[in-house]
Formats: structure tokens, sequence, C-alpha cells
């Protein structure tokens, strides 16, 4: 399968899609009925509908009994760490594995057609891949799961929860398929708060290191950046739920980034075959880092100006937005 018939390499060896990027016809007035019939099966399938059915997985299989969770101990406590270690290792290792270890369709698709670093003081150990790798693994996971054990304790003890699926069937579910959307519109407020210039140079400096991400980036964050990314949790603490939904946006706020940050636009899975990957936007907001905040379904961008469809326009609309802001500073 040939790149070039998706898009174009600029002469600065940067891959560009000839599609630009859209929003779905969803958060739009007047309502457009068709359009969103259009739009809801995208959005359920294939992800949302997976991390659905992985939270269930993992509820049924992979999480202690509610009686055991009502008192913090170590052995649950490491169970679930461990758990979610190798969950991360599974997701982020097979995204990694196939584009940049097996390197199984070369550069085809690639948004930048240069390899992670491998000699750069930027990064710990001099190296892109092994300093994502730690940032993962020695704050994302474990803060990941200290917000989660710390959900399922309330749930177990009654303080949050209520709701169940034998009484609300409706809302039960409504609430597993509206997370996306809830995930996207949180990640755009903290994200936003995150560029504010002293936590952008404190805390979030460190994800914006990586402006070629791979799978591994997408969870290489400051511990401050983690606390607060993973912060969603709370939205589950105060709406009825079920600890079924906190492991939904745990499990999706812990690996979907992954899928965020492939740097590629398509998986090949044959000559005729390959699964588009919806993420342009946040790869051009590591490239250019004021643009697409979200990415997704709610034109959040647009409707605060910082919108980046990938077009030739809206680089040069960024380059005057930035002339304007160097004249004035
Ligand atoms: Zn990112
Ligand atoms: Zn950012």
């Amino acid at each position: 399968m040939n790149d070039s018939d998706f898009g174009s390499e600029n002469t600065r060896g940067y891959w560009i899609p000839n599609k630009r990027i859209q929003y779905p016809p969803v958060f739009v007035w007047p309502p457009q009925l068709v359009g969103f019939l259009k739009w809801l099966p995208k959005y359920v399938f294939p992800w949302g509908i997976s991390y659905a059915l992985l939270a269930v997985f993992v509820w049924t299989f992979l999480t202690p009994s509610m009686e055991r969770l009502t008192t913090f101990s170590a052995d649950w406590i490491g169970l679930v760490f461990l758990r979610n270690i190798v969950l991360t290792i599974l997701v982020v290792g097979t995204w990694h594995l196939w584009f940049y270890v097996k390197r199984a369709q070369g550069t085809a698709f690639k948004f930048n057609r240069r390899w992670p670093l491998e000699d750069s003081p930027a990064f710990l150990f001099n190296n892109q891949t092994k300093d994502n790798i730690f940032w993962t693994f020695a704050s994302g996971v474990p803060i990941w799961t200290a917000w989660e054990v710390v959900s399922l304790w309330l749930y177990s003890n009654g303080y949050v929860g209520g709701l169940s699926f034998a009484e609300d069937k409706v809302l039960f579910v409504g609430l597993l398929l509206l997370l996306p959307l809830l995930h996207e519109f949180h990640f755009f407020c903290i994200h936003r708060l995150l560029h504010w210039p002293p936590l952008y140079r404190r805390v979030h400096r460190l994800h914006h290191l990586n402006t070629n991400p791979g799978p591994w980036s997408g969870l290489s964050m400051h511990p401050v950046e983690h606390l607060v990314y993973f912060s969603g949790f709370l939205i589950y603490w105060i709406i009825p739920s079920h600890p079924l939904h906190a492991l939904n946006l745990g499990l999706m706020a812990g690996l979907s980034p992954a899928q965020g940050h492939t740097g590629f636009d398509r998986v090949v899975l044959g000559d005729k075959v390959s699964l588009n990957l919806p993420y342009y936007a946040h790869y051009l907001h590591h490239r250019f880092f004021e643009v697409n905040y979200a990415d997704g379904n709610i034109p959040l961008d647009k409707w605060f100006g910082s919108f980046h469809d990938g077009s030739p326009e809206a680089d040069e609309a960024l380059k005057q937005r930035r002339k304007i802001r160097s004249r004035s500073e």
C-alpha cells in the first residue's frame, strides 16, 4: 500500500494527509440527524467499544472482589498495580513493536519520516524511547493505579457509586458510551491549563520534548501532569456510577494515549487494507505546540480559535498569530 495515494511528503520530510481534519456534524446548530447517525458507528467502533469490553473483562477477571476492597491492603493494591503494568506492556508494547521494532510498514504513513532520537541530551539516557518508558512506569502507571485504588475503595465502602446494571441498564450502558466524550472534554480543560506558561515550563514541557512522538510518548509525562491527567476519576466520584465505569476511564486514559501518539496515520494490514488512526490533530499539537489542545469529536479548538486542520492555510494562520504575538511582546 502506497502512502502517496493518501497524502504527500513536503520538502522538509513531513508526510501530510490529503484529508483535512474535520469535526463530525454533531455539536452543531441546527442538529443534523443524518450526520449524527452516520457518525455514531464511527464513534463507537472500534475504540469506544473495545475499551468498554476491556473494562468488563478487567472488572470480571482481573479486579479483586468488592469485599476485599473495603480496606486498603498491600496485597490487592499490588495486584491492581501489576495488572496495570502488564496491560501497559501488552498494549503500548504491541503498538511500539509493530511500528518501531519490526518497522512493519517502514515509514509509510509516518508523519515525520525520522525515527525517535537515540542520542539526544534532551532525553533521559539520551534516548527518547527509554526516556518515555521510564516516565510511563516510574510515574504514569503508579499514579493511574493510585487514582484507581482510591476509587475502588470509595465504591466498596459506598461513599461513591450507587449505579447498578440491574437497576438502570440505559444509564449504565449510556455512561460507558459517553466516556470518550467525557475524557475528551476533561483532557481539553486540563491540557489548556497545562499550557499556562508557568505550568508548561515546570510540568508539561516534559511531554512536549517528543516533537516526533511514538507510542511510549503517550504517557510520558511529569508526575504532576499524571496527577492532573488521571483526575478524570473525579467525574465518577460525583455522578452515580459503578466501579466498571471508573475502570473504563482508567483503561482509556492509561492505554489509549499509545494509539494517539504512534506518529503514523494508518496501520497497514495488507495490500488493500489499512486502519486509520484519527490522531493527526494531536500529532500537529506535538509539532506546533499551540494548536489542537483537544482532538476528536467536540470542536473545542474551533470554538477557542486554536484549531489547525492540517492545511497550508492553517499553517499560514498560525504564522500570522505568532507574528502578532511576538510584536506585542
Ligand atoms: Zn501528546
Ligand atoms: Zn500540550
